[in-house]
């Protein structure tokens, strides 16, 4: 299908030894530290160009921006254990229009073999949808950014009443974010499933 080649041609930035070298070392380094890492691609002309990785506390990154004359083409940050965007993260890709949005994650570990997965949110911002699902993310936003707030900064705070309840809000806008990226996803806007191979990315503690 026409959509999942463009889908295809757009993650294919990231498909390159050296940047799949980066990603991985950079899940290890989180895994060792606790912190959140990642870079932008930017892209000029027919050039990409790697942002220098930086760090962020344990649940959110400020990953910078490309320069003015740049597209910002694709990002990358780790998550530790998880591989889904939050809806933060979602959020981000859609007010910037970012083609590619990787996250790096340990997986397997549960397992006894662990492997460092990077998976890929693929969004074809030139689709003749894009425009709306972009506007229904950033309404969603408008709803749910305040609550996503207040439970990363305040939840400890709250008694165990507020805090359920605030839960349940939380849970909430996971649904709706995820029920607009599965219609998305539908339409051919989104594809959520591009998974770069973990088969030659194996992680070795030794190293
Ligand atoms: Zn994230």
């Amino acid at each position: 299908m026409a959509e999942n080649m463009k889908h295809e041609e757009q993650c294919r930035i990231f498909n390159r030894p050296s940047i799949l070298k980066r990603m991985r070392d950079l899940v290890k380094s989180e895994i060792k530290t606790g912190e959140e890492h990642g870079f932008l691609v930017c892209k000029r002309g027919e050039d990409y160009r790697l942002t220098e990785p930086c760090k962020g506390t344990e649940c959110e990154i400020e990953l910078g921006h490309c320069r003015d004359d740049e597209e910002q083409v694709g990002t990358f940050h780790t998550h530790g254990l998880f591989s889904f965007p939050s809806c933060s993260d979602i959020v981000t890709a859609f007010e910037r229009g970012t083609r590619v949005n990787c996250i790096g994650a340990l997986t397997c570990w549960w397992l006894g073999y662990p492997a460092v997965m990077i998976k890929c949110m693929s969004i074809d911002v030139d689709h003749p949808e894009y425009d709306k699902f972009r506007d229904r993310i950033l309404k969603l936003d408008e709803i749910y950014g305040p609550i996503l707030s207040k439970w990363d900064e305040e939840s400890e705070r709250l008694s165990d009443e507020e805090e359920k309840k605030l839960y349940d809000k939380v849970i909430e806008a996971h649904i709706k974010f995820n029920k607009v990226l599965d219609e998305a996803e539908k339409a051919g806007v989104v594809d959520r499933a591009a998974l770069l191979d973990i088969k030659d990315l194996e992680y070795d503690e030794t190293e």
